[in-house]
């Protein structure tokens, strides 16, 4: 009820203007009224607050930090139960796109408001009021002669000329002069130290001014008249909200072309944002970039200092023209003058995040540019069925690179009967791809041996009992890893030491270890090349970025012969010497699986055989397979991606599957069987009835134990036009679920274990 500011009434308190504040706290739907988060607070009179403005509250005994979602003077709570807001944030408004981008995630994702809100202020010290820190700048300049001065003086003189004073640190890393120059030359008088709030270092005309030059003095790269075309196509797109699908084939540099749409928004202006779906294997690609552009990306993950997270944060909230480069969180960031966004490996299942809030980052993005009305590009050699659906209703503009840059040709496909050259027990590398192999290693070519495999064997089992070893505390058999020596669970991460003896019979040297890993892989290329220099990469033998980047160089130099490999290899690199691409297991992924396992495995493949021969060597891929006429090695082998689309899309259509229909999936779980069984039993007998709509389970999850919780799922299959999400939240708004019970709502989802 609204309550008017009346002065008729006599001893009525003047009315308090009311903050909606939604709070960055999780309160879970749908058992709750309040999905939002939203919370009254009075406003005291000295306060200025409107929509967007960051603020912090007393919230169930915390202070925590919330957003202003609008002010009026209605409240149901009686006034002296309100809690007033406690300050105010510096930073600027969050703008209304971004609030609405956040509103559509937690509607979308059914995950309460508060904790998409959670990912937006992530960077609690980008809300802090700043502390003022120790500033460099010019002292005046005509105490003394530049031209008198060493180089490196010259370059801090020429640098401070056109910048406001920054920290030390950041002088240091623009000029490239070391900390020791700049102490000496406040010494001498020519720096002087001031106070400052850093906030007021740089303005946007500063950073747009610093973009462009940086860009200008950049060396001019010359695109193929297939990239100009494919650009200037992009670049035709009105500003607005438009969706193009950059579809070429791997080494046609799709890179360059997206980079002159980003590089068309930064003179503009405005802010770029460009998602890959692995930020640790982005080092080749920054280079790529920084010779493009003259400067480096803001790179967005979860492993950047504070310091760097607050001022990205910050300038980007501002409106600062730059581009962010990172994993799924950089699309939580506020943005405020977006002018395009860049998903690269659209198709990536790496961009849907299973944990706290299931979500599909290319999705997200969409719906970010949408709401920032920009355009966004999905670049790709291997589009997702979702994606290309939606080009071939003419939903999205399609873009196509069909060639290679430069001299390079796409690599011949051929594939190696298993059924014909068996390797011997407990081998896996067959004849025809042996003789290849020591052809290639006496001309200096590289192979890369690709295994989708980590540790040395996926299945170790009882001699004696038949037992397979399996993780006590999930439905997960245990992987042998030799060079740890141990024995591992892949779903829950637990390892135990090795130990030759069963675990439910007890005997001893019993352990049969069957199957191969890249470890086991590795021993075989020992024995049979001696002297070659091999390297395994897999997340088990690259445990950090700079180990990475340093065997990555080591592989482009051509310092390695052979190169062992899980999915880990597939993407991105371009390794100069790589002529030869050998897919171990041909068939892993192709039967049993999921209802993406065929489109999947055709788009690792595909990534795989796109790292063999990248410059002049003509590149030649061998699958090993027990299967070769199945459909995707066929249209591996053939090269003719469209067939096999065309064909994968007829079977989800006739199974009534995505992308022509909508999937979600609830999965409740519980350290109490007898409960969740129970509950589940409620939920079952209260199905929503819906025509078209369907509601499969409950049934137990595939993995039915992970660290020991129990797992049922639902599975609702519906007309995507449905509003899925009400009818999941009406069902299980009727029946209370007991607290110890978990519930998971995943929409869209990609993992069905
Ligand atoms: P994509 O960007 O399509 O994934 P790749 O990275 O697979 O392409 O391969 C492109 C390779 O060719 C890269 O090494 C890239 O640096 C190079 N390249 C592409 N276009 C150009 C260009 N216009 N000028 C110089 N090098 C280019
Ligand atoms: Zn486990």
């Amino acid at each position: 009820m609204a309550m008017s500011p009346d002065t008729s009434i006599k001893n009525t308190p003047p009315p308090s203007l009311i903050a909606k504040v939604r709070v960055s706290v999780p309160i879970s739907m749908p058992n709750t009224q309040n999905a939002k988060s939203e919370f009254d607070y009075v406003v005291g009179s000295t306060l200025k607050l409107e929509r967007g403005c960051v603020v912090e509250v007393s919230f169930a005994n915390r202070i925590i930090w919330g957003v202003v979602y609008e002010c009026n003077y209605e409240t149901e709570i009686e006034h002296s139960k309100l809690k007033p807001i406690l300050s105010v944030s510096n930073a600027s408004p969050i703008n209304n796109a971004t609030l609405e981008f956040l509103n559509q995630v937690s509607e979308w994702t059914m995950a309460p408001f508060g904790q998409i809100l959670r990912m937006m202020l992530c960077v609690p010290n980008a809300l802090k009021s700043d502390v003022p820190v120790m500033c460099y700048g010019l002292s005046s300049p005509a105490q003394f002669n530049v031209e008198q001065l060493s180089a490196s003086r010259q370059k801090i003189i020429a640098w401070c000329q056109h910048n406001p004073p920054v920290p030390a640190n950041i002088l240091v890393s623009e000029t490239g002069v070391s900390y020791s120059t700049v102490l000496a030359m406040v010494k001498a008088g020519q720096l002087k130290k001031i106070e400052a709030s850093p906030r007021q270092n740089r303005d946007i005309k500063t950073t747009l001014s610093s973009l462009t030059s940086a860009i200008r003095s950049a060396s001019t790269l010359n695109l193929s008249p297939e990239q100009i075309h494919a650009a200037q196509k992009i670049n035709e797109t009105e500003n607005g909200f438009s969706v193009a699908l950059l579809d070429g084939v791997t080494g046609s540099g799709k890179t360059e072309v997206y980079f002159e749409l980003v590089k068309k928004q930064i003179l503009q202006g405005r802010q770029c944002l460009i998602l890959l779906p692995e930020i640790v294997l982005a080092t080749s690609w920054v280079n790529r970039f920084k010779k493009w552009f003259g400067f480096m990306p803001n790179i967005w993950h979860s492993g950047i200092s504070a310091g760097k997270k607050k001022r990205i944060w910050r300038e980007i909230n501002d409106g600062h023209p730059g581009v962010v480069v990172g994993a799924r969180s950089a699309l939580f960031l506020p943005f405020s003058n977006l002018g395009a966004i860049i998903v690269d490996e659209e198709h990536e299942a790496g961009y849907k995040q299973e944990e706290q809030v299931i979500y599909h980052a290319r999705d997200m993005a969409i719906l970010r540019a949408k709401h920032a009305d920009c355009s966004i590009v999905l670049a790709t050699a291997t589009p997702s069925l979702e994606s290309w659906i939606n080009v071939r209703k003419g939903r999205y503009q399609h873009i196509i690179l069909a060639n290679r840059y430069g001299v390079a040709t796409m690599p011949d496909i051929q594939t190696i009967d298993l059924r014909k050259f068996k390797p011997a027990f407990g081998k896996w590398i067959s004849e025809p791809l042996l003789s290849d192999m020591q052809h290639r290693l006496k001309s200096d070519q590289q192979i890369l041996l690709y295994l989708n495999r980590r540790g040395y064997a996926p299945l170790a089992v009882c001699s004696e009992c038949g037992v397979k070893q399996s993780c006590h505390q999930c439905d997960s058999l245990l992987v042998t890893h030799r060079l740890s020596n141990q024995l591992r669970c892949h779903q829950c991460g637990i390892a135990r030491p090795f130990q030759n003896r069963c675990q439910s019979c007890w005997q001893t040297n019993s352990i049969q270890l069957v199957g191969p890993g890249v470890e086991r892989l590795a021993e075989e290329v020992y024995q049979l090349f001696p002297e070659a220099s091999v390297t395994i990469l897999s997340s088990d033998t690259l445990t950090n970025p700079a180990q990475m980047a340093l065997t990555i160089k080591s592989i482009e130099e051509g310092e390695v012969d052979i190169i062992i490999g899980t999915q880990m290899v597939a993407k991105g690199h371009h390794f100069p010497k790589l002529t030869c691409v050998a897919v171990i297991d041909g068939d892993l992924g192709l039967s049993g699986g999921d209802l993406r396992a065929s489109e999947r495995t055709y788009q690792l493949l595909t990534q795989v055989a796109g790292r063999s021969g990248r410059e002049k060597q003509t590149g030649t891929v061998f699958i090993q397979t027990a299967e070769p006429t199945h459909p995707v090695l066929q249209a591996l082998k053939s090269q003719n991606r469209d067939a096999y689309f065309e064909l994968e899309m007829e079977m989800r259509r006739s199974a009534d599957m995505p992308p022509y229909k909508r999937l979600a999936a609830i999965i409740y779980s519980s350290l109490n069987e007898l409960a969740l069984a129970d509950y589940v039993k409620t939920l079952a007998s209260h199905k929503p009835q819906f025509e078209d709509v369907q509601i499969f389970g409950p049934a137990s999850a595939p993995i039915y134990q992970i660290k020991g919780r129990y797992r049922v799922r639902f599975l609702i299959n519906a007309p995507k036009q449905v509003n899925i999400q009400k009818i999941i939240k009406s069902w299980n708004a009727s029946i209370t679920m007991p607290s110890t019970i978990r519930r998971q709502i995943d929409i869209d989802p990609y993992n069905f274990m």
